[in-house]
């Protein structure tokens, strides 16, 4: 199989499986636990803690491990609301993952103000419009993703903190699909909170990161036994932990030109193949590894379908979101009808994919696209037969 939806999750990789695992079997102690076999778990998790925290220029203390983006997200939501009762206010972007767009609707119906800022034709965020929500009252938390999980379009997160620099409101980042692809480094970027997530970068799913500045007032969200120094209480995923760790090391190795180079191969040679097929988001400030096409005319759903018949696996839109079919709300936000959206699809790249898969997987899209528009010709009699 072409394994082309990595945005959505990712292989375990090899060794990461492999410093996971003695942590599945005799490795299995409490890090809480005052002997041996606990104090070996500790150890384990406060390596992985300064894995992670060197990918992303922190401090291990600013590490909080979790269950994965969603948990982070909500953590950030939560810490900041908490730490300004008085500020009932979120601003964020149109473009947001539903693991922030979910939690923001929950709070309009609570009876907070959510300010979403506008993205143009190519997913860029209105800075304009940023400056402007920030200059009325500071809210609790703004909240900007760093790069998209549907178009890999990176938020012009320098311009970003430029306007927040007065350092009223919090600012946290979702780098879900950022981290592990393209340099995130804290140490050079004000942000006060930031959210990872294992299974985007070759670690297993149900394990996460919350980096937290030390500086800041933080309010746990899961309250307990006092876990990650107060900051997330449950016993801790020892085994996903270390596999987070590993996976971050991983990660400061990989060459991102590799992928890249694969990316716009397959892009090219599609848009050149496939008539009409073009880019979704600015082509200039993307993440390496994801190709959001438009295959204008055909439906995206078909040529899903006829592609894993072929053995190739993309994605319609967020692999997070139901699976119902309405047009992805990301392209919606940046102004395509819902034709266009529903005539697109994300194929996203990893580190494990190869020069190979590329040329399979241009060959399967471009017979998959022949046998749509095939289909969907006036005289070919399917369209005909239907009601
Ligand atoms: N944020 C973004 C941008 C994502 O792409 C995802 C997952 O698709 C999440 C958050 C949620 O992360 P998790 O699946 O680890 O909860």
């Amino acid at each position: 199989m072409v394994y082309l939806d990595n945005n959505a999750t990712t292989p375990v990789h090899p060794e990461v499986y492999a410093a996971m695992e003695p942590f599945l079997r005799d490795g299995f102690g409490n890090p809480s636990a005052p002997y041996g076999l606990g104090r070996k778990a500790r150890e384990a998790v406060e390596m992985a803690r300064e894995q992670v925290a060197a990918l992303i220029g922190a401090s291990p203390s600013e590490i909080v491990f979790t269950s994965g983006g969603t948990e982070s997200i909500a953590t950030a939501l939560h810490s900041a609301l908490s730490t300004f009762p008085e500020r009932r206010r979120i601003v964020t972007t149109a473009v947001e993952h539903s693991a922030t767009e979910k939690p923001c609707q929950h709070l309009e119906r609570l009876g907070f103000a959510v300010d979403r800022i506008p993205v143009d034709t190519g997913g860029r965020l209105d800075l304009d419009a940023l400056k402007s929500a920030l200059d009325s009252s500071p809210p609790a938390l703004v909240s900007t993703i760093w790069a998209n999980n549907e178009t890999g379009v990176i938020s012009p997160i320098d311009a970003i903190a430029a306007t927040l620099e007065d350092g009223q409101a919090l600012w946290h980042s979702d780098a879900v699909q950022a981290v592990g692809k393209i340099p995130v480094r804290v140490d050079e970027v004000p942000v006060h909170l930031l959210s990872i997530s294992g299974h985007k970068l070759h670690a297993p799913k149900g394990i996460g990161a919350l980096f937290v500045r030390r500086q800041i007032r933080f309010h746990p969200l899961l309250l307990g036994g006092g876990q990650e120094s107060n900051r997330r209480s449950g016993t801790e995923n020892v085994p996903g932990i270390v596999a987070l760790g590993r996976a971050a090391s991983l990660a400061a190795e990989h060459a991102s030109a590799r992928v890249q180079a694969l990316r716009d191969r397959f892009e090219s040679v599609l848009i050149e193949s496939v008539e009409g097929t073009a880019v979704n988001g600015d082509p200039g400030h993307r993440l390496p590894n994801t190709s959001n096409l438009v295959f204008p005319g055909l439906d995206a759903e078909a040529l899903l379908i006829l592609l894993d018949e072929m053995g190739v696996a993309c994605s319609p839109g967020s692999a997070c979101s139901t699976g119902a079919r309405h047009p992805s709300p990301v392209l919606t936000a940046m102004g395509y009808h819902e034709a266009h959206a529903k005539s697109s699809l994300r194929f996203s790249f990893s580190s494990m994919n190869n020069d190979a898969d590329v040329d399979e997987a241009i060959r399967a899209v471009t017979r998959a696209a022949a046998k749509v528009r095939e289909v969907r010709r006036p005289d070919s009699g399917w369209v005909t037969q239907r009601p």
